[in-house]
């Protein structure tokens, strides 16, 4: 299975950067990083983010390979790797995936329909990394099936484009959550990606509902 190996190295990569960004943060030197200076009560309790850390951990590279086992061709292939291709189908996916995980959040998890399950999530109202993983299952099924299917609109696409674009959902999705703006290149974008998520967290009437770009709520007059 071609994709087993590319997602062992991403999820490996995603595991060293969670530590990372954990690490970080417990830093003294890191205080003048932090997005809220005084965080406020945990209101989290460790079992109840284990139950959902769980899920939030096994269940993308379950419904990755799943895909990858049943639909392969239909979205993938294992060809030759051309850079100009490749380049293009990355940013189409993240563009479509941002797009269409903009209208998701926007309207289903705070919508009447998916409002309960997104709610775990916005528990955590003072972001830090590990709260990236405190997701509801249907929650987290639902982003990772929306990169799924960015893919198969793209696609079909190399197997290393698509572990490139894995990668990418991954490190946002922790990186939002990392509660330090860095301020300065090359982190700049990510210190500021935290900051808007960051101000999402602060209630479940808040703007900004993308997670890879600021692109859709700056169009859709939803930036915070
Ligand atoms: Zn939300
Ligand atoms: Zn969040």
């Amino acid at each position: 299975m071609p994709l087993v190996v590319p997602l062992i190295v991403v999820l490996a990569i995603s595991g060293v950067v969670l530590l990372l960004l954990r690490w970080t943060f417990a830093q003294p030197w890191a205080a003048p990083l932090k997005i809220r200076p005084e965080p406020g009560p945990v209101r989290l309790t460790a079992e109840r983010m284990r139950v959902t850390s769980r899920w939030t951990s096994a269940l993308p590279p379950v419904l990755v390979l799943g895909a990858g086992l049943l639909l392969f061709d239909s979205f993938l292939h294992t060809g030759e790797l051309v850079v100009v291709d490749a380049v293009i189908d990355f940013f189409a996916i993240l563009l479509i995936y941002d797009f269409v995980y903009y209208l998701a959040h926007r309207f289903l998890f705070h919508g009447e329909l998916m409002f309960r399950q997104h709610a775990v999530h916005h528990g955590a109202k003072y972001p830090q990394v590990q709260h990236s993983l405190h997701v509801h299952p249907l929650e987290t099924a639902t982003g990772i099936l929306l990169l799924l299917f960015s893919t198969w609109l793209v696609g079909p696409v190399h197997v290393d484009t698509f572990a490139a674009t894995f990668l990418v959902y991954s490190i946002m999705n922790l990186a939002i959550h990392c509660g330090l703006d860095f301020g300065r290149f090359p982190l700049r974008f990510l210190g500021h990606m935290a900051r808007v998520h960051d101000t999402h967290h602060r209630g479940m009437n808040r703007g900004n509902y993308a997670s890879i770009t600021p692109i859709f709520d700056l169009l859709f007059g939803t930036a915070e």
